[in-house]
């Protein structure tokens, strides 16, 4: 049972269902006392006698460590999280927000606040999406190195010219995050960009098409041609001295168009030949069959 008097519930409930927003007070045990008709809109729920909020709002099975009385009064602090809503919920994106509620400095439960942000959301993925470039490597990011690919094979097929492809990535790279940190990751992935950005031609499309994966597109240019580049490019990483002197090595494969490749074959055949690189001891370069 919680310490607030039917009166004082009363006038929450009237005040929770004025508001645009999903509302709930939950009692120390993380029981819910109150909600709002928005808030069981958001999670798709009619009854939440015995439910958690913890169990409910994010699928646990104890509570979430910031709502353990002791540590949420050290820290002090509003907890918020954006969530996916449930399957049968209208909102796809939730954000909660998480009160501590203290009464005359004592402790008696927690308000939570849910509000739809499912169309910020969707803003934001747009924006990125709309990006040409990756902000940190300044490559194109994966959607355009596609429509590029698709252009100048396109191209290459109807003017009978050769294309070729290479795919980079960096070895051990997760080792170089777990031993300097992702900061220093993304510095190495800054430097590999330019190093490769400096070796080929202003007509040869670079693009990052995974985490620590990059891809080049050597248009007018036969396998041969892509080898001296990709294999120069290997050699000036190993080279490199990254920041505090880290060595880095990246193995790369390499594929031609054939007549009847699409973006994807082609691609495939080259991380194919990535994949022999990387199985056969990484820093190198192989080429496609
Ligand atoms: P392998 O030699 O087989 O490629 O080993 P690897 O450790 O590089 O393995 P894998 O390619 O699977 O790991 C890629 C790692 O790159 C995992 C991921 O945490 C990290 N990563 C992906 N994107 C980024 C990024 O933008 N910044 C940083 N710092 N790390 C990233
Ligand atoms: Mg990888
Ligand atoms: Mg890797």
């Amino acid at each position: 049972m919680s310490d607030f008097s039917e009166c004082a519930l009363k006038t929450i409930q009237a005040i929770f269902d004025s508001l645009d927003l999903g509302m709930a007070l939950v009692d120390l045990e993380y029981n819910f006392i109150l909600v709002n008709g928005l808030f069981c809109e958001f999670f798709a729920v009619n009854d939440l006698k015995d439910r958690k909020c913890y169990e409910l709002i994010y699928n646990r099975k104890s509570p979430c460590v910031p709502c353990i009385p002791r540590l949420f009064e050290k820290v002090g602090k509003t907890v918020e999280r954006t969530i996916m809503a449930p399957e049968d919920s209208w909102a796809t994106y939730l954000e909660v927000k998480e009160y501590l509620l203290k009464v005359d400095e004592v402790l008696r439960g927690y308000l939570i606040v849910v509000r739809d942000v499912s169309e910020k959301k969707k803003v934001e993925e747009t924006l990125k999406e709309q990006a040409l470039f990756d902000s940190l490597t300044g490559a194109y990011n994966k959607r355009v190195f596609y429509e590029y690919l698709a252009m100048l094979m396109e191209s290459a097929r109807r003017y009978e010219e050769p294309l070729s492809v290479a795919v980079f990535d960096i070895d051990d790279f997760k080792k170089i995050n777990d031993t300097y940190g992702h900061l220093f990751g993304d510095r190495v992935l800054f430097e590999f960009a330019k190093i490769v950005r400096n070796n080929i031609r202003r007509s040869d499309v670079f693009g990052r098409i995974g985490g620590e994966e990059f891809a080049v597109i050597f248009p007018k240019t036969n396998i041969d041609g892509a080898f001296v580049v990709a294999e120069r490019i290997r050699q000036e990483i190993e080279a490199h001295l990254f920041v505090h002197a880290t060595k880095v090595t990246v193995s790369i494969g390499l594929a031609q168009m054939k007549k009847e490749d699409t973006p994807e074959t082609l691609i495939a055949r080259a991380d194919g030949a990535l994949y022999k690189a990387k199985r056969s001891g990484k820093n190198q370069v192989v080429i496609a069959d």
